[in-house]
Protein backbone atom coordinates (compact mmCIF):
# COMPACT_ATOMS: atom_id res chain seq x y z
CA UNK A 1 0.00 0.00 0.00
CA UNK A 2 3.02 2.39 -0.30
CA UNK A 3 3.77 1.98 3.92
CA UNK A 4 7.37 0.15 3.84
CA UNK A 5 8.93 -1.75 6.80
CA UNK A 6 12.19 -2.65 7.60
CA UNK A 7 12.75 -6.10 5.67
CA UNK A 8 13.56 -7.65 9.74
CA UNK A 9 10.68 -6.46 11.50
CA UNK A 10 9.28 -8.89 14.39
CA UNK A 11 6.56 -6.60 14.67
CA UNK A 12 3.66 -8.85 16.33
CA UNK A 13 0.42 -10.22 14.33
CA UNK A 14 -1.95 -7.52 16.65
CA UNK A 15 0.24 -4.55 15.58
CA UNK A 16 0.68 -5.54 12.30
CA UNK A 17 -3.39 -5.91 12.39
CA UNK A 18 -3.84 -2.32 13.83
CA UNK A 19 -1.43 -0.62 11.13
CA UNK A 20 -3.33 -2.57 8.00
CA UNK A 21 -7.01 -1.12 9.71
CA UNK A 22 -5.53 2.10 9.91
CA UNK A 23 -3.97 1.83 6.71
CA UNK A 24 -7.82 0.63 4.90
CA UNK A 25 -9.15 2.96 6.66
CA UNK A 26 -7.30 5.92 5.59
CA UNK A 27 -7.52 4.41 1.70
CA UNK A 28 -11.01 4.29 2.03
CA UNK A 29 -11.66 7.85 3.75
CA UNK A 30 -13.97 6.80 6.19
CA UNK A 31 -13.77 9.42 8.41
CA UNK A 32 -14.83 11.69 5.24
CA UNK A 33 -17.76 9.74 3.86
CA UNK A 34 -19.34 8.33 6.84
CA UNK A 35 -20.11 10.97 9.59
CA UNK A 36 -21.80 8.94 12.45
CA UNK A 37 -20.94 5.52 12.82
CA UNK A 38 -22.87 3.33 13.61
CA UNK A 39 -24.02 3.92 10.49
CA UNK A 40 -27.98 3.16 9.39
CA UNK A 41 -27.65 2.89 5.46
CA UNK A 42 -31.86 2.76 5.55
CA UNK A 43 -31.18 7.05 6.11
CA UNK A 44 -29.34 7.09 3.34
CA UNK A 45 -30.26 8.52 -0.22
CA UNK A 46 -30.14 5.46 -3.24
CA UNK A 47 -27.82 6.06 -5.60
CA UNK A 48 -29.89 6.52 -9.08
CA UNK A 49 -29.18 5.84 -12.34
CA UNK A 50 -28.96 9.52 -13.34
CA UNK A 51 -26.00 10.29 -11.08
CA UNK A 52 -23.41 9.07 -12.73
CA UNK A 53 -22.45 6.13 -13.53
CA UNK A 54 -20.59 3.96 -10.73
CA UNK A 55 -17.89 3.05 -12.75
CA UNK A 56 -17.03 6.65 -13.01
CA UNK A 57 -17.96 7.38 -9.23
CA UNK A 58 -15.63 4.69 -7.94
CA UNK A 59 -12.77 5.65 -9.94
CA UNK A 60 -9.82 7.17 -7.36
CA UNK A 61 -6.82 7.95 -8.92
CA UNK A 62 -3.93 9.81 -8.15
CA UNK A 63 -1.89 12.08 -10.26
CA UNK A 64 0.54 9.65 -11.41
CA UNK A 65 -2.24 7.61 -12.39
CA UNK A 66 -4.27 10.04 -14.08
CA UNK A 67 -1.59 11.55 -16.05
CA UNK A 68 -0.44 7.48 -16.87
CA UNK A 69 -4.05 7.31 -18.11
CA UNK A 70 -4.02 10.54 -19.87
CA UNK A 71 -0.94 9.33 -22.08
CA UNK A 72 -2.28 6.41 -22.81
CA UNK A 73 -5.00 7.86 -24.10
CA UNK A 74 -3.71 10.47 -25.92
CA UNK A 75 -1.77 7.53 -28.07
CA UNK A 76 -4.85 5.45 -28.14
CA UNK A 77 -4.32 3.08 -25.85
CA UNK A 78 -6.27 1.90 -22.67
CA UNK A 79 -4.01 2.12 -19.50
CA UNK A 80 -4.32 -1.53 -17.99
CA UNK A 81 -3.51 -1.66 -14.53
CA UNK A 82 -1.39 -4.92 -14.12
CA UNK A 83 -3.46 -7.70 -12.13
CA UNK A 84 -2.60 -9.95 -9.27
CA UNK A 85 0.77 -8.21 -8.70
CA UNK A 86 -0.28 -5.92 -5.75
CA UNK A 87 -3.31 -7.00 -3.67
CA UNK A 88 -4.13 -3.42 -2.85
CA UNK A 89 -4.18 -2.37 -5.99
CA UNK A 90 -6.50 -5.62 -7.26
CA UNK A 91 -8.78 -4.82 -4.08
CA UNK A 92 -9.19 -1.00 -5.93
CA UNK A 93 -10.01 -2.63 -8.79
CA UNK A 94 -12.79 -5.50 -7.48
CA UNK A 95 -14.22 -2.36 -5.91
CA UNK A 96 -14.65 -0.46 -8.80
CA UNK A 97 -15.64 -3.61 -10.74
CA UNK A 98 -18.73 -4.22 -8.03
CA UNK A 99 -19.67 -0.70 -9.31
CA UNK A 100 -19.13 -1.41 -13.06
CA UNK A 101 -21.46 -4.62 -12.80
CA UNK A 102 -24.34 -2.37 -10.90
CA UNK A 103 -23.93 -0.38 -13.96
CA UNK A 104 -25.31 -3.27 -16.34
CA UNK A 105 -27.28 -5.38 -13.84
CA UNK A 106 -24.85 -8.01 -12.22
CA UNK A 107 -25.29 -7.83 -8.21
CA UNK A 108 -23.89 -11.84 -7.50
CA UNK A 109 -20.37 -12.44 -7.43
CA UNK A 110 -17.97 -15.66 -6.64
CA UNK A 111 -14.79 -14.18 -5.97
CA UNK A 112 -12.33 -16.83 -6.11
CA UNK A 113 -8.24 -18.09 -6.88
CA UNK A 114 -7.72 -18.11 -10.25
CA UNK A 115 -8.36 -21.65 -10.66
CA UNK A 116 -11.99 -20.76 -9.51
CA UNK A 117 -12.45 -24.03 -7.38
CA UNK A 118 -12.62 -22.41 -3.42
CA UNK A 119 -14.01 -18.86 -3.02
CA UNK A 120 -16.09 -16.09 -1.09
CA UNK A 121 -20.02 -15.32 -2.73
CA UNK A 122 -20.72 -11.52 -2.15
CA UNK A 123 -23.83 -9.92 -3.37
CA UNK A 124 -24.69 -6.09 -3.86
CA UNK A 125 -27.66 -5.61 -1.98
CA UNK A 126 -27.96 -1.73 -2.44
CA UNK A 127 -26.09 1.36 -3.77
CA UNK A 128 -26.60 4.64 -1.88
CA UNK A 129 -25.12 8.05 -2.14
CA UNK A 130 -22.83 9.67 0.54
CA UNK A 131 -21.67 12.70 -0.79
CA UNK A 132 -22.10 14.35 -4.21
CA UNK A 133 -20.83 12.04 -6.55
CA UNK A 134 -19.78 9.36 -3.63
CA UNK A 135 -20.90 5.94 -3.46
CA UNK A 136 -21.91 3.31 -0.89
CA UNK A 137 -21.97 -0.54 -1.82
CA UNK A 138 -24.24 -2.15 0.95
CA UNK A 139 -23.40 -5.96 0.93
CA UNK A 140 -23.99 -9.63 1.82
CA UNK A 141 -21.14 -11.78 2.34
CA UNK A 142 -20.73 -15.35 2.81
CA UNK A 143 -17.37 -15.98 4.94
CA UNK A 144 -17.14 -19.46 4.64
CA UNK A 145 -15.44 -20.51 1.86
CA UNK A 146 -17.08 -22.28 -0.81
CA UNK A 147 -16.19 -24.37 -3.41
CA UNK A 148 -17.40 -25.15 -6.84
CA UNK A 149 -19.40 -29.09 -5.31
CA UNK A 150 -20.71 -27.05 -2.47
CA UNK A 151 -24.83 -27.17 -2.25
CA UNK A 152 -24.41 -23.74 -0.85
CA UNK A 153 -22.64 -22.45 -3.58
CA UNK A 154 -24.62 -24.02 -6.05
CA UNK A 155 -27.91 -22.41 -4.51
CA UNK A 156 -26.39 -18.99 -4.77
CA UNK A 157 -25.23 -19.31 -8.12
CA UNK A 158 -29.34 -21.28 -9.56
CA UNK A 159 -30.60 -18.61 -7.21
CA UNK A 160 -29.01 -15.24 -8.84
CA UNK A 161 -28.52 -17.23 -12.26
CA UNK A 162 -32.66 -17.27 -12.72
CA UNK A 163 -33.66 -13.78 -10.91
CA UNK A 164 -31.36 -11.67 -11.32
CA UNK A 165 -29.61 -12.25 -14.41
CA UNK A 166 -26.26 -13.63 -14.07
CA UNK A 167 -23.64 -13.81 -11.42
CA UNK A 168 -20.49 -12.72 -11.70
CA UNK A 169 -16.80 -15.12 -11.65
CA UNK A 170 -14.31 -12.95 -10.00
CA UNK A 171 -10.62 -14.09 -9.57
CA UNK A 172 -8.82 -12.87 -7.13
CA UNK A 173 -5.92 -14.07 -5.89
CA UNK A 174 -5.20 -15.33 -1.71
CA UNK A 175 -3.76 -11.81 -0.47
CA UNK A 176 -6.69 -9.90 -2.00
CA UNK A 177 -9.00 -11.83 -0.56
CA UNK A 178 -8.17 -11.75 3.13
CA UNK A 179 -7.89 -8.06 2.33
CA UNK A 180 -11.32 -7.66 0.90
CA UNK A 181 -12.63 -9.71 3.90
CA UNK A 182 -10.66 -7.94 6.66
CA UNK A 183 -12.68 -4.79 5.18
CA UNK A 184 -15.64 -6.42 5.29
CA UNK A 185 -15.23 -7.70 8.67
CA UNK A 186 -14.14 -4.16 9.33
CA UNK A 187 -16.85 -2.35 8.14
CA UNK A 188 -19.52 -4.92 9.20
CA UNK A 189 -19.13 -4.04 13.27
CA UNK A 190 -20.07 -0.17 11.85
CA UNK A 191 -23.36 -0.92 10.78
CA UNK A 192 -26.38 -0.26 13.47
CA UNK A 193 -26.51 -3.71 15.02
CA UNK A 194 -30.74 -3.90 14.06
CA UNK A 195 -30.12 -3.12 10.38
CA UNK A 196 -30.65 -5.81 7.74
CA UNK A 197 -31.85 -6.46 4.44
CA UNK A 198 -34.18 -9.45 2.93
CA UNK A 199 -32.19 -12.73 2.69
CA UNK A 200 -32.72 -15.68 0.68
CA UNK A 201 -32.17 -19.18 2.45
CA UNK A 202 -28.64 -19.76 1.41
CA UNK A 203 -27.48 -16.03 2.68
CA UNK A 204 -29.06 -16.96 5.81
CA UNK A 205 -25.87 -16.81 7.36
CA UNK A 206 -24.01 -14.47 5.53
CA UNK A 207 -22.66 -11.01 7.09
CA UNK A 208 -23.73 -7.72 6.08
CA UNK A 209 -21.09 -4.72 5.73
CA UNK A 210 -20.58 -1.85 3.22
CA UNK A 211 -17.60 -1.08 0.93
CA UNK A 212 -16.47 2.30 -0.05
CA UNK A 213 -14.33 3.26 -3.01
CA UNK A 214 -10.77 3.17 -2.45
CA UNK A 215 -7.86 5.84 -3.15
CA UNK A 216 -4.32 4.82 -3.14
CA UNK A 217 -2.69 6.24 -0.19
CA UNK A 218 -1.02 9.77 -0.39
CA UNK A 219 2.18 11.27 0.65
CA UNK A 220 0.51 12.68 3.75
CA UNK A 221 -1.68 9.46 5.07
CA UNK A 222 1.63 7.09 4.66
CA UNK A 223 3.27 10.31 6.35
CA UNK A 224 0.75 9.92 9.18
CA UNK A 225 0.59 5.95 9.15
CA UNK A 226 4.59 6.05 9.57
CA UNK A 227 5.07 8.64 12.28
CA UNK A 228 5.54 7.55 15.93
CA UNK A 229 5.44 4.39 15.54
CA UNK A 230 7.65 3.26 17.84
CA UNK A 231 10.89 0.70 17.52
CA UNK A 232 10.78 0.40 13.85
CA UNK A 233 11.91 -3.51 14.52
CA UNK A 234 9.51 -4.61 16.98
CA UNK A 235 6.94 -1.81 17.85
CA UNK A 236 7.63 -1.05 21.29
CA UNK A 237 7.59 2.21 22.29
CA UNK A 238 10.41 4.16 22.84
CA UNK A 239 12.07 7.65 22.36
CA UNK A 240 15.39 6.19 21.71
CA UNK A 241 17.00 6.91 18.49
CA UNK A 242 19.87 6.39 16.47
CA UNK A 243 22.45 8.29 18.21
CA UNK A 244 24.53 8.78 14.81
CA UNK A 245 21.20 10.26 12.91
CA UNK A 246 18.16 11.04 14.88
CA UNK A 247 16.25 9.47 11.95
CA UNK A 248 14.58 6.24 13.29
CA UNK A 249 14.03 4.92 16.69
CA UNK A 250 14.99 1.77 18.07
CA UNK A 251 14.47 -0.04 22.07
CA UNK A 252 17.15 -2.28 21.86
CA UNK A 253 20.89 -2.62 20.90
CA UNK A 254 19.08 -6.07 19.94
CA UNK A 255 16.53 -4.62 17.30
CA UNK A 256 19.40 -1.72 16.28
CA UNK A 257 21.66 -4.34 14.93
CA UNK A 258 19.38 -6.33 13.33
CA UNK A 259 18.09 -3.27 11.00
CA UNK A 260 21.83 -2.07 10.71
CA UNK A 261 22.38 -3.58 7.31
CA UNK A 262 19.05 -2.30 6.21
CA UNK A 263 19.79 1.33 8.20
CA UNK A 264 23.68 1.71 6.94
CA UNK A 265 22.79 3.71 3.95
CA UNK A 266 20.36 6.07 5.95
CA UNK A 267 22.41 6.58 8.56
CA UNK A 268 25.57 7.86 6.27
CA UNK A 269 23.74 10.09 3.90
CA UNK A 270 22.55 11.39 6.93
CA UNK A 271 25.57 11.93 8.84
CA UNK A 272 28.57 12.31 6.17
CA UNK A 273 27.01 15.30 4.63
CA UNK A 274 27.25 19.05 4.34
CA UNK A 275 24.62 20.74 5.98
CA UNK A 276 23.34 24.38 5.17
CA UNK A 277 20.78 26.56 6.65
CA UNK A 278 17.74 27.77 4.82
CA UNK A 279 16.02 30.55 6.05
CA UNK A 280 12.21 30.62 4.81
CA UNK A 281 9.53 33.10 4.36
CA UNK A 282 6.13 33.21 5.71
CA UNK A 283 3.19 33.50 3.12
CA UNK A 284 1.52 36.56 4.18
CA UNK A 285 -1.89 36.84 6.09
CA UNK A 286 -4.82 37.11 3.76
CA UNK A 287 -3.09 34.99 1.03
CA UNK A 288 -4.31 31.41 0.20
CA UNK A 289 -2.15 28.20 -1.10
CA UNK A 290 -2.31 24.63 -1.56
CA UNK A 291 -0.07 22.45 -2.79
CA UNK A 292 -0.34 19.31 -4.94
CA UNK A 293 1.76 16.10 -4.94
CA UNK A 294 1.82 13.46 -7.77
CA UNK A 295 0.52 10.84 -4.94
CA UNK A 296 -2.76 13.25 -4.11
CA UNK A 297 -5.43 12.04 -5.10
CA UNK A 298 -7.83 13.88 -7.91
CA UNK A 299 -10.91 13.19 -5.31
CA UNK A 300 -9.06 15.25 -2.81
CA UNK A 301 -8.03 18.65 -5.31
CA UNK A 302 -11.75 18.97 -4.67
CA UNK A 303 -11.70 19.08 -0.97
CA UNK A 304 -11.55 22.42 0.10
CA UNK A 305 -9.72 22.05 3.85
CA UNK A 306 -6.58 21.16 1.58
CA UNK A 307 -6.61 25.39 0.74
CA UNK A 308 -4.31 26.66 4.13
CA UNK A 309 -4.67 30.25 4.52
CA UNK A 310 -1.09 32.65 5.09
CA UNK A 311 0.35 33.44 8.44
CA UNK A 312 3.22 35.23 10.01
CA UNK A 313 3.18 32.61 12.86
CA UNK A 314 5.99 30.32 12.49
CA UNK A 315 5.47 26.73 11.34
CA UNK A 316 5.12 24.30 14.97
CA UNK A 317 8.14 22.58 14.92
CA UNK A 318 6.79 19.32 15.40
CA UNK A 319 9.90 17.40 15.33
CA UNK A 320 12.84 19.11 17.83
CA UNK A 321 16.40 18.25 16.78
CA UNK A 322 15.23 15.42 14.77
CA UNK A 323 16.38 14.36 11.11
CA UNK A 324 13.36 14.12 9.00
CA UNK A 325 12.99 13.57 4.78
CA UNK A 326 11.93 16.41 2.92
CA UNK A 327 11.18 17.26 -1.07
CA UNK A 328 12.40 20.47 -2.55
CA UNK A 329 11.01 21.37 -5.49
CA UNK A 330 12.67 24.86 -7.39
CA UNK A 331 11.07 26.86 -10.15
CA UNK A 332 13.25 29.68 -10.83
CA UNK A 333 11.57 32.50 -7.63
CA UNK A 334 11.33 30.06 -5.24
CA UNK A 335 11.82 26.69 -3.45
CA UNK A 336 8.68 24.92 -1.94
CA UNK A 337 9.92 22.57 0.71
CA UNK A 338 7.63 20.24 2.60
CA UNK A 339 7.83 17.10 4.44
CA UNK A 340 6.42 13.86 3.87
CA UNK A 341 2.93 14.36 6.08
CA UNK A 342 2.70 17.73 4.82
CA UNK A 343 2.94 19.38 8.29
CA UNK A 344 5.79 21.17 7.49
CA UNK A 345 5.32 23.35 3.92
CA UNK A 346 7.80 26.21 3.57
CA UNK A 347 8.74 28.64 0.87
CA UNK A 348 12.52 30.51 0.38
CA UNK A 349 12.37 33.14 -1.92
CA UNK A 350 15.19 33.50 -3.98
CA UNK A 351 14.85 37.42 -3.30
CA UNK A 352 15.06 36.17 0.34
CA UNK A 353 17.59 33.83 0.70
CA UNK A 354 19.61 34.16 -2.35
CA UNK A 355 22.86 32.30 -1.04
CA UNK A 356 20.52 29.54 0.51
CA UNK A 357 18.76 29.41 -2.79
CA UNK A 358 21.75 29.50 -4.90
CA UNK A 359 23.22 26.03 -2.81
CA UNK A 360 19.97 24.55 -3.63
CA UNK A 361 20.00 25.74 -7.37
CA UNK A 362 23.50 23.75 -7.23
CA UNK A 363 22.14 20.58 -5.64
CA UNK A 364 19.57 20.34 -8.02
CA UNK A 365 21.81 20.41 -11.35
CA UNK A 366 18.73 20.94 -13.54
CA UNK A 367 16.32 18.95 -12.05
CA UNK A 368 12.67 20.20 -11.39
CA UNK A 369 12.83 18.50 -7.37
CA UNK A 370 15.32 16.91 -5.03
CA UNK A 371 14.93 14.43 -1.77
CA UNK A 372 17.17 15.47 1.05
CA UNK A 373 17.81 15.68 4.98
CA UNK A 374 16.38 18.36 6.81
CA UNK A 375 16.15 19.52 10.65
CA UNK A 376 14.49 22.47 12.21
CA UNK A 377 17.25 25.01 13.20
CA UNK A 378 15.53 28.06 14.19
CA UNK A 379 11.87 29.77 13.39
CA UNK A 380 12.32 30.05 9.89
CA UNK A 381 15.30 28.53 9.75
CA UNK A 382 15.62 24.60 8.22
CA UNK A 383 19.23 22.96 7.87
CA UNK A 384 19.22 21.09 5.09
CA UNK A 385 21.74 17.95 4.23
CA UNK A 386 22.40 19.13 0.20
CA UNK A 387 25.59 17.17 -0.95
CA UNK A 388 24.48 14.22 0.22
CA UNK A 389 21.02 13.04 -1.53
CA UNK A 390 18.78 9.97 0.70
CA UNK A 391 20.25 6.52 -0.22
CA UNK A 392 16.83 5.00 -0.45
CA UNK A 393 13.76 5.22 -2.54
CA UNK A 394 11.55 8.05 -1.81
CA UNK A 395 8.00 7.06 -3.30
CA UNK A 396 6.24 10.65 -2.76
ZN1 LIG B 1 12.57 -3.09 19.33
ZN1 LIG C 1 21.28 6.18 12.03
Amino acid sequence: MGVELPSKNKLPVDLLDQRLTKALDCAQQISKFIATIPLDPSTLTNWSPSMKPLVQATRRLNQTEAVQGCMADSSGLTAKVPLFKNSFTDLRMSIRSFGQYWDKGYKAFYIAGPEKDVGYLLRVVNVYSVGEDDPIFVVLYGKRKVASDDDAFMRFLDHYQDVQGNIVHAKATKEEQNMLLKLLDMNSKRLVPEYDTPRIPVEKEFKISFLLPICPLSQGDIGTLTHDTGCVICGTTTKTECSRCHSVRYCSRECQSSDWKDHKPRCKSVTDGTWTTLNFASVAPGWFYWTVNRYDTLHSLKDKNNIKEGTLEPPPNLRGENVFLVKIQINGFDLLIYDRKKKLEVHVLRSGDPKGYAAVEKACSGKPKIYRWAKRVGDHQLSVCLDIAPQEDIPW
